[in-house]
């Protein structure tokens, strides 16, 4: 598109040398040097022309610029560290003023009002003109996109404006684990959640070689897109618990992981008339439930907590566990009861 080009700039690397930035240990910063990947990171959101585009962790605008070269509208972007702020701003100068800079954590950050009411499009019409791309480190990246599942699955924050695609870097196993199909080994609660919310698929693998400073792994460049209807239409907190519970001792019999959502003085009964109700097998293990035995599982807890709404805010002690997608899990842990306290049942 004439006009949406950006300048021939100096290389992301002689900005770095320019400014005298290295990368911060602190923050997990490797960046992306290379403009062909650069480029081919950004033409994977898709055709950019027309799009507004959110990049979070831009750094020293390596995405941002390929993402602005290949014609958004605008893009605006997320960084904790000021340290790029001067950066980011001549790109912005050089690109007719398309970039927008926020400075903050992600985490904490609202994106509910970061565009104009006209771009919000119904949930289950077309995607809108908005694209989301993030070269995260991992250690934010997995929390990131289990709060994101939640805001997707309440049409909040950037999901007030529908259904935008998101395209995200993940630590290479962990985007297997996104994307694992039942019977697969790394077919985890990641999968389950992501895949109840969002068609999540590995575009390609970005080696480690590509960063500087390098990673120890390999990475995985993941598209998300929000479906319309989960397949497990309930709230996602009691998703999110059922199925963390279910997956807390992955080659244990699924009757036994289930009983973890009840108080132990009842968690055989009820967790029998769990899987009689869902008519799932009692011996099958967590990897192999499909999308569809979730939703029996789901169901069955729903009733059982709404015939005893004391049940409901049981959480077995939650400790951080060496899988670190279960580092997030407690859903409400205000909500937590004492097992000598819950009620009849
Ligand atoms: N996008 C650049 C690239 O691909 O070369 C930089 C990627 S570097 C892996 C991650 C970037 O995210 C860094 O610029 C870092 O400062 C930023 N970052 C880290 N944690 C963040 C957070 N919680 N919120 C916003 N930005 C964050």
């Amino acid at each position: 598109m004439p006009g949406l080009r950006v300048p021939a700039l100096p290389t992301v690397n002689d900005i770095l040398r320019m400014y005298n930035i290295r990368a911060s240990k602190k923050l997990s910063q490797n960046f992306i040097l290379d403009p062909r990947l650069l480029n081919r990171i950004a033409r994977t959101c898709g055709p950019l022309e027309g799009k507004h585009v959110i990049e979070v962790g831009p750094g020293p605008g390596g995405i941002t610029r390929a993402v602005l070269s290949q014609g958004a509208l605008t893009c605006t972007v997320i960084e904790k560290d000021k340290r790029f702020i001067s950066i980011l701003e001549h790109l912005n100068q050089n690109s007719g003023h398309r970039l927008n800079i926020h400075i903050g954590d992600v985490l904490h950050f609202n994106m509910e009002n970061i565009f104009p009411q006209n771009l919000r499009k119904p949930w289950e019409g077309d995607e809108p003109d908005i694209r989301l791309v993030a070269n995260l480190p991992f250690n934010v990246s997995t929390p990131l996109l289990v709060k994101w599942m939640r805001a997707i699955s309440e049409q909040r924050n950037l999901f007030s404006y529908g259904r935008v695609p998101l395209l995200l870097t993940f630590q290479h196993e962990v985007a297997h684990r996104i994307i694992a199909p039942p019977w697969d080994s790394e077919r985890s609660r990641l999968s389950v959640i992501c895949q109840n919310y969002a068609r999540c698929e590995y575009e390609f693998t970005i080696p480690s070689g590509a960063f500087v400073p390098e990673p120890k792994v390999q990475v995985g460049l993941v598209s998300i897109k929000p479906l319309v209807k989960p397949y497990i239409d309930l709230p996602f907190l009691l998703v999110n618990k059922v199925v963390t519970q279910t997956f807390r001792g992955k080659q244990r019999y699924v009757s036994n992981s289930l009983k973890q959502l009840f108080p132990k003085r009842m968690e055989t009964i009820l967790a029998n008339e769990l899987i009689d109700m869902a008519g799932i097998d009692p011996k099958a293990r967590p990897i192999e439930l499909r999308m569809d035995d979730f939703n029996k599982i789901c169901h069955s807890y729903n009733h059982i907590i709404q015939r005893n709404p004391s049940l409901a805010s049981y959480v077995r002690n939650f400790t951080a566990d060496s899988n670190e997608d279960l580092v997030y899990a407690p859903p409400e842990p205000e909500g937590k009861m004492l097992e000598s306290g819950i009620g009849q049942v």
